[in-house]
C-alpha cells in the first residue's frame, strides 16, 4: 500500500477515534487503556493494516482492530451465542444435551469429576474453530482479548464465581520458552486487565509428558497423572475456602481439566469450577 493512503487511512482513524471516544465514552474499548497502548494499537495498524480474523474483511473502527474482529462477526457470534445459550446444558459438563435431561450420558456414566461444574462457550466447529485456530496457531494475539470478554461475562454471571480465584491450566514446560506464549497463559493475562477480574493464581505446574491429542480420556489421565502439581508454598498462599474456576481452551475428553481439579481438591480446595473456550 502506497504510504499517503496509509497516511490518510490512520488519520482517518484517529479522527474517528477521537470522535467515537466522545460519543461512546463508556463503552469504548480503548478507554482504560493506557496512552502507550492506544499508540502502539494506532501505529500497528499503520503499518500492518489489519483484516478481521473470520471474513477477512479491513478493520476500520478502534474495537475491530482492538478485537481483531469486525463489528458484523462480533455482532453474528453474540447472536449466535444467546441462541445456544437458551439449549439446555449438561449440568455438570457444560455442554448441550441431546435428548438428555440434567446431565449428559458421559457424565452419567461415572468418568470422576473433581470439578463442580463446568462453563463452555462455544462449539468447537465451524467460525468457532477457525476463532481458535487463528488465535493459537495464526499467533492472532488479538482476539485473546476478545476470549477475555467473554470469559468475564461468563463469570460475572454466575453467583457461585463470585469470590472466586483463577487457575489457569499450566502450559507444558518449555512451551512458553519456545513458542514464546501460550495461550491460556496469555488470554489469562488480558482477563487480569478487565475491571473487575478475580485474582489469578498461576499455582499448577506441569511435568513433561506424551503429546495428548490421539489419546483416550483414559490414557489421557494415565498420561497426565503425577504430571501436574501444585508446591505446598503455592497452596499456603490461597484459602482453600475460595472457590476456584480453572480455566482452559479447549475441553475435549475433560482429562486436563479434571486433572487440575484432582489436584485442587487434594490440596483441600472444595469449591471448583471451570471455563472453557471451546468444548469439541
Ligand atoms: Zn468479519
Ligand atoms: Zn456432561
Amino acid at each position: 500500500m502506497r504510504s499517503s493512503v496509509r497516511v490518510r487511512k490512520t488519520a482517518k482513524k484517529i479522527i474517528f477515534f477521537s470522535f467515537s471516544v466522545k460519543r461512546h465514552a463508556s463503552a469504548h474499548p480503548y478507554i482504560g487503556m493506557n496512552i502507550f497502548n492506544k499508540i502502539f494499537l494506532l501505529g500497528k495498524e499503520f503499518l500492518f493494516p489489519g483484516t478481521c480474523a473470520l471474513c477477512g474483511c479491513s478493520l476500520i473502527n478502534p474495537a475491530e482492530i482492538r478485537f481483531s474482529l469486525c463489528d458484523k462477526c462480533r455482532k453474528d457470534l453474540t447472536a449466535a451465542k444467546q441462541l445456544a445459550d437458551r439449549d439446555n446444558k449438561c449440568d455438570l459438563c457444560g455442554k448441550p444435551l441431546i435428548s438428555e435431561i440434567n446431565t449428559c450420558l458421559p457424565c452419567r456414566n461415572g468418568d470422576k469429576r473433581s470439578y463442580e461444574r463446568l462453563w463452555v462457550l462455544y462449539p468447537y466447529i465451524g467460525k468457532y474453530r477457525r476463532l481458535l485456530t487463528t488465535y493459537k496457531f495464526g499467533n492472532n494475539l488479538a482476539l485473546a482479548d476478545y476470549f477475555a470478554e467473554k470469559i468475564m461475562d461468563t463469570i460475572s454471571a454466575i453467583p457461585e464465581l463470585n469470590e472466586a480465584i483463577i487457575v489457569p491450566v499450566p502450559p507444558r514446560p518449555g512451551k512458553i520458552k519456545d513458542n514464546g506464549w501460550d495461550q491460556v497463559d496469555y488470554l489469562v493475562k488480558r482477563l487480569k486487565k478487565i475491571k473487575g477480574c478475580p485474582p489469578v493464581f498461576r499455582c499448577l505446574k506441569r511435568k513433561k509428558s506424551k503429546v495428548q491429542k490421539q489419546l483416550s480420556r483414559t490414557e489421557r489421565m494415565n498420561n497426565l497423572k503425577g504430571r501436574i502439581f501444585m508446591t505446598d508454598s503455592a497452596a499456603a498462599k490461597i484459602s482453600p475456602e475460595k472457590p476456584v474456576i480453572v480455566i482452559d481452551d479447549v475441553i475435549t475428553t475433560g482429562s486436563t481439566i479434571e486433572m487440575c481439579s484432582a489436584v485442587l481438591k487434594e490440596k483441600g480446595f472444595k469449591n471448583i469450577y471451570g471455563v472453557c473456550l471451546f468444548f469439541d
